[in-house]
């Protein structure tokens, strides 16, 4: 038996696998594969409408928010954000901390100004700074909901009324929030929401068009919103993946459900740990990560001892960021809470045998 721990392209339910591979060689009985379709036939059309009409319903989005499917990774939109939202003259707030956050603010330098208001850098990134103000001018405010590197997670979402931008890549869909209450969302799909090669980004159509940038028409949000996310060829069995894994978001019960059970996950694994001294939890305790848990141990022999142990047990994906080192556990939406038994019996008898 396998177990898929891995942060990031990470796994996915097994029906989506199974429908996603039965799409690639004959879908929706057309008896074409789906990466032979032009994405402008019906068949296509009706995949981005219900991927789009998925994302609305499942964070109940307001009507006037904006869905779209586009390339280049989370890590494109560390500057299609700020080529969008900020002009030179203006300042943005970002908060750091993390490694990905760190990203988007040096990608954010290079069309405005940056105010980080806070800052966990000092310290390793093992917590989420409290006491910052986020200045009322600005022209948003940027942070990182879920630190994928550093197992941290911001459970509450700030007091402000400049507009809001999170970067939701390791943890959108994973518990309910006010979405509603985000300008501008954006997720790389591989960790909890489908295939590599596509983002998911959520607009209020409102905040565009304010500054005096002109930009190629693929990094203009409006014209991705004119064209229906078919600006030009979408990733498209990317996002038939991401529609396939919300449509059995769906059917757990929604993102409530799911996070009930991903809460499940975390407490036993959050629980084993702090019963075990032989492992370490490296973040805050208020900020640690449903999603993401890291910690080492003392010994570096150990941890090798560890690692081998979950290889030889059909783990897959324990090993830390090389960042940080030691373990990181990844919990998202498609990890079974089995899973997670299967892992904590091996620790408990882990730490037995060398405690
Ligand atoms: C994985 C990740 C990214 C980078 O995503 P790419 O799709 O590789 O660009 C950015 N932010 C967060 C929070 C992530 O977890």
């Amino acid at each position: 038996m396998i177990h898929n721990f891995n942060a990031g392209p990470s796994i996915l339910p097994r029906e989506v696998f199974q429908q996603a591979s039965e799409a690639i060689l004959n879908f929706n009985n057309m008896g074409l594969s789906i990466l032979e379709i032009g994405h402008r036939t019906d068949a296509f059309q009706a995949v981005m409408d219900e991927a789009q009409s998925l994302v609305k319903e499942l964070m109940q989005l307001d009507a006037n928010k904006e869905v779209l499917f586009l390339h280049g990774g989370a890590s494109t939109q560390f500057f299609q954000v700020p080529m969008n939202l900020l002009d030179e003259s203006q300042t943005a707030a970002y908060l750091d901390c993390g490694v990905w956050g760190s990203k988007a603010i040096k990608e954010a330098k290079l069309f405005g100004k940056v105010n980080v208001v806070g800052s966990s850098k000092e310290k390793g990134y093992t917590y989420i700074p409290k006491d910052y103000t986020i200045p009322a001018s600005v022209a948003y405010f940027h942070y990182t909901t879920n630190n994928t590197v550093e197992g941290t997670e911001m459970h509450a979402i700030p007091e402000t009324n400049v507009p809001l931008v999170a970067d939701m890549s390791s943890d959108i869909l994973s518990r309910a929030m006010d979405f509603n209450r985000f300008a501008l969302i954006y997720a790389g799909a591989q960790k909890n929401i489908g295939a590599a090669g596509v983002n998911l980004v959520i607009v209020d159509p409102s905040i565009l068009g304010k500054t005096n940038r002109t930009m190629p028409s693929m990094m203009d949000y409006r014209e991705h919103i004119k064209n229906g996310s078919m600006l030009n060829t979408p990733p498209v069995f990317a996002v038939y993946v991401c529609m396939l894994t919300l449509r059995w978001l769906k059917q757990q019960g929604g993102v409530s459900a799911i996070e009930a059970i991903n809460k499940k996950k975390a407490s036993l694994l959050y629980d084993t740990l702090d019963s075990l001294p032989i492992f370490k939890p490296t973040v805050a305790k208020e900020d640690r990560s449903l999603m993401n848990a890291v910690f080492v141990m003392d010994d570096a022999e150990l941890e090798k001892e560890f690692l081998a142990t979950c290889k030889a047990n059909g783990m897959y994906g324990v090993k830390g960021h090389r960042s940080v080192g030691g373990f990181r556990v990844s919990l998202y939406n498609a990890l079974p809470y089995e899973s997670v038994v299967v892992l904590t019996d091996l620790m408990k008898d882990f730490a037995n045998k060398k405690g």
